[in-house]
């Protein structure tokens, strides 16, 4: 434990750095947010948040970090670091980064993405290349797009036809509608003991597409609703156990083609954003390769990462458990970038 103390755990204070500061502080790590100024009141309302550094907005991050190297911080990247940062940024980072800096180039490519997922013989939507091909509804979705935002849905090729002429963003893919029950799995992969966990799982409550079912469809005809897909939250789930070895299997083999295909591949949080269909098949329509905002529900552990642990498990608070790890084993630089 003395050796840990030496390390602080710090991120950026947004998304789940609540989760992963509180999972810090159970673990015996002092702690640091990254705060723009009027997030400081929030962010001082918890006693297992030891310091913060303020600064005007998301951007003026590198006027910190020297600070942050100074402090003996490890960073632990989150969603709103490549939407408010850039990928640029998070990649010229110099203070110790949790995770493999690599992986962002992958993630960040829908084209790349379906490759490793193909290659981990892990099923995804078909993709049209030409409007022409277009024989099912489908999700049109931009490079960038975050919590749901950036994408359309059309339900043949002349609605297709009709909705790219306003559609701006570039590059973009264009994706078979999958219908089915979104669920989003929640992994945890250890370099130190090569081992793969299922820590939660959550599925998400989009506005509108969740709440079509409100308003009968007969109700809706002539009201020109269309559907949209911007997460307001998260709530939780179990999974079919007949499911859940398919689940781990998924996860197994993301892993291993991550270690064929990008130096060191894959560790610690990443998540499978599945649709499991009426013949309960899932469909893998992305991987975020970090913690994400449905964990958040888990800051307590789950019933899942109750199996592994008898105490409360939350992703942040198992990031925060593998670097106390690392340390006692003399192994930081193999977890850190
Ligand atoms: P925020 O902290 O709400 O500003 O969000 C930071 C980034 O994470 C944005 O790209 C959001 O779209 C994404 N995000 C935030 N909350 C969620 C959530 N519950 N589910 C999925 N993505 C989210
Ligand atoms: P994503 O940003 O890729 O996680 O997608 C946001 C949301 O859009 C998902 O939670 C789904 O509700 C929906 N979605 C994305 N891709 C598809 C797809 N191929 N089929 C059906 N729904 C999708």
């Amino acid at each position: 434990m003395a050796g840990s103390l030496k390390y602080k755990i710090a991120t950026l204070g947004s998304h789940s750095a609540l989760q992963i500061l509180k999972g810090a502080k159970d673990e015996g790590f002092e702690t640091i947010v990254v705060a723009t100024f009027d997030r400081e009141s929030l962010y001082k309302r918890f006693s297992f948040i030891d310091k913060i550094l303020k600064i005007p907005t998301f951007s003026d991050f590198p006027e910190i970090e020297n600070q942050l190297i100074a402090l003996k911080a490890i960073i632990i990247p989150h969603g709103s670091f490549v939407a408010y940062l850039g990928i640029n940024a998070n990649q010229k980072m110099k203070v110790s980064y949790f995770g493999n800096k690599k992986i962002l180039n992958w993630e960040s490519d829908r084209l790349k993405q379906r490759e490793w997922m193909q290659k981990a013989d892990v099923p995804v939507p078909r993709r049209f290349i030409k409007a022409s091909e277009i024989d099912v509804p489908v999700m049109v979705k931009s490079y960038g797009a975050a919590g749901g935002h950036g994408y359309f849905f059309a339900k043949n090729k002349k609605e297709f036809r009709e909705r790219i002429k306003n559609f701006k963003a570039r590059p973009y893919i264009i994706q078979e509608y999958v219908i089915g029950v979104p669920l989003y799995i929640h992994y945890f992969y250890s370099p130190l003991s090569n081992k793969l966990e299922i820590l939660s799982m959550d599925k998400r409550y989009e506005t509108n597409v969740d709440s079509l079912g409100r308003i009968p469809s007969q109700n809706q005809q002539g009201l020109g609703i269309e559907p949209s897909f911007v997460v307001v939250g998260n709530s939780p789930l179990t999974l079919r156990e007949s499911l859940l070895a398919e689940a781990y299997d998924m996860g197994e083999r993301v892993i291993q083609t991550s270690k064929k295909l990008i130096r060191d591949g894959l560790w610690g949080p990443f998540c499978l954003e599945t649709i499991i269909t009426p013949e309960q098949k899932f469909s893998i329509i992305e991987i975020s390769c970090r913690i994400v905002a449905g964990t958040n529900l888990f800051v307590d552990g789950s019933s899942y990462s109750s199996f592994y642990y008898d105490k409360p498990v939350s992703t942040g608070r198992r990031i925060a458990m593998e670097i106390k790890e690392a340390i006692k084993k003399n192994r930081l630089s193999e977890i850190l970038n």
